[in-house]
């Protein structure tokens, strides 16, 4: 897990970003205000920018690195709460993670981190309705967890779609954010696969 692996993540979560802008954005049209996709890509961008600091560092603080870079690139709410998903990751790792545990553990944290943030837990039709059961996934899966994960973000995102919004922007629409799939969940369920990729081996 050195440099190279760092570098493939930033390449490949910052290009699932950039070629999905538009459809993160139309998904904030119409149940927020239009600016995921903007918001996501600005950030991914900034990361991009500074990967060469970023992977040279040890994971954990790679991690670190990256959520404050999220923190400081990006205006809205998703700025702050993928932040501190990176954050609360690479502050769980001195290092760098050295087994399976580590790793789900390490996610754990992240995703703990987003809950308190948000004030916010599944259920809620945000992007925890993808992290909670991606990390439920990992943590049950013995084999296969690259497939359970996807399999989770992606059965996460789809029960998004008839969630009443009771957290952020959308929750101001009541009822009418019924039928819209959550843009966070889909910018969630698009870095799982990414760094699913990754972890496969994908070039
Ligand atoms: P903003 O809502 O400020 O315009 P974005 O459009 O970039 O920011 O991000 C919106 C996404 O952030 C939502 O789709 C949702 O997934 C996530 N989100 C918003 N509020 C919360 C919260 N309190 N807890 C968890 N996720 C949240
Ligand atoms: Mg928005």
């Amino acid at each position: 897990m050195g440099p190279e692996f760092l570098q493939a993540l930033i390449d490949r979560s910052s290009s699932a970003i950039a070629l999905h802008a538009e459809e993160l954005t139309s998904l904030d049209q119409a149940i927020g205000d239009g600016d995921h996709g903007v918001n996501m890509k600005r950030g991914f961008d900034a990361i991009a920018k500074a990967a060469d600091e970023i992977i040279a560092l040890p994971m954990g603080p790679a991690l670190q690195k990256a959520g404050m870079t999220l923190v400081m690139s990006v205006g809205g709410a998703s700025g702050p709460l993928y932040g501190s998903l990176l954050m609360g990751m690479g502050k769980a790792v001195a290092q760098s993670p050295t087994s399976g545990d580590d790793v789900v553990s390490m996610f754990a944290e992240g995703v703990e981190a987003v809950k308190k943030r948000g004030k916010s837990d599944a259920g809620a039709k945000t992007m925890l309705d993808v992290l909670v059961p991606v990390l439920d996934a990992i943590r049950t899966a013995d084999t296969g967890a690259t497939a359970a994960a996807r399999a989770a973000a992606d059965e996460g995102l789809a029960a998004t779609k008839d969630m009443l919004a009771t957290k952020g922007r959308a929750s101001f629409l009541g009822e009418r954010s019924i039928g819209h799939l959550d843009p966070g969940a889909r910018s969630s369920a698009l870095l799982v696969h990414a760094v699913c990729d990754v972890l496969e081996g994908a070039t």
